[in-house]
């Protein structure tokens, strides 16, 4: 199942994103290469979900794997587990990986009047209701998830760190989605700014 999203949410270089060629056996690799920031929430660790090798993620989960912006760096322990990883690994990937069933952004759908979490309700929220006033119930609340973490991704590739090694083509971005029901993953298509299974990626 594609997802088909609205592109000029969205703001990304087409070039610093890879693909799922990066993950199959045959890719170039080093041991401990590929960040993957996912869900606290997420149930599995999120290699349990992908078909490349468990000894390549260096994993960091967190709520509804928020990324704060660069202005909030100092007080994330966040960015420093994310330091910390590209200090101690040559990493050469960094995946915001997101989940259908999330239950720390339905919770927070339930009672809207806690703190917002990761501009929820700052920029999410207010950008789905805008773009795609037609989407109701679980259809609305999973175009929330997909574009919330589109936001972080675009968050993470602000931060000094990341986007001095996107400009130098030693990073790739990639945004996985996983249906946590079939444990099968969406990946962003930068081309056409839609999620697809990631084994159909152009
Ligand atoms: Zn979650």
């Amino acid at each position: 199942m594609t997802i088909q999203l609205e592109s000029s949410l969205h703001h990304f270089n087409p070039n610093h994103f890879g693909g799922i060629s990066d993950f199959l056996p045959t890719a170039d690799k080093c041991e401990r290469d590929t960040l993957v920031i996912a869900c606290a929430d997420h149930g599995a660790a999120p290699d349990n979900v992908s078909f490349a090798s468990a000894d390549r993620f260096f994993i960091v989960q967190h709520i509804a794997e928020c990324v704060p912006p660069p202005k909030d760096r100092e007080c994330s322990s966040l960015f420093k587990s994310i330091e910390l990883g590209f200090s101690n690994y040559d990493l050469r990937h960094a995946i915001v990986c997101g989940h259908l069933s999330c239950g720390v952004i339905r919770n927070w759908l339930r009672d809207e009047s806690g703190p917002d979490i990761g501009g929820l309700r700052a920029t999410t929220v207010k950008a789905v209701d805008e773009t795609y006033p037609e989407l109701t119930g679980s259809a609305y609340v999973e175009r929330l998830i997909c574009e919330h973490a589109l936001f972080q991704l675009e968050n993470l590739q602000m931060h000094p760190l990341i986007s001095s090694r996107l400009d130098a083509r030693v990073l790739k971005l990639h945004l996985w989605i996983v249906n946590d029901q079939t444990a099968r993953v969406l990946a962003y298509e930068p081309q056409s700014g839609n999620l697809v299974p990631i084994e159909e990626m152009r």
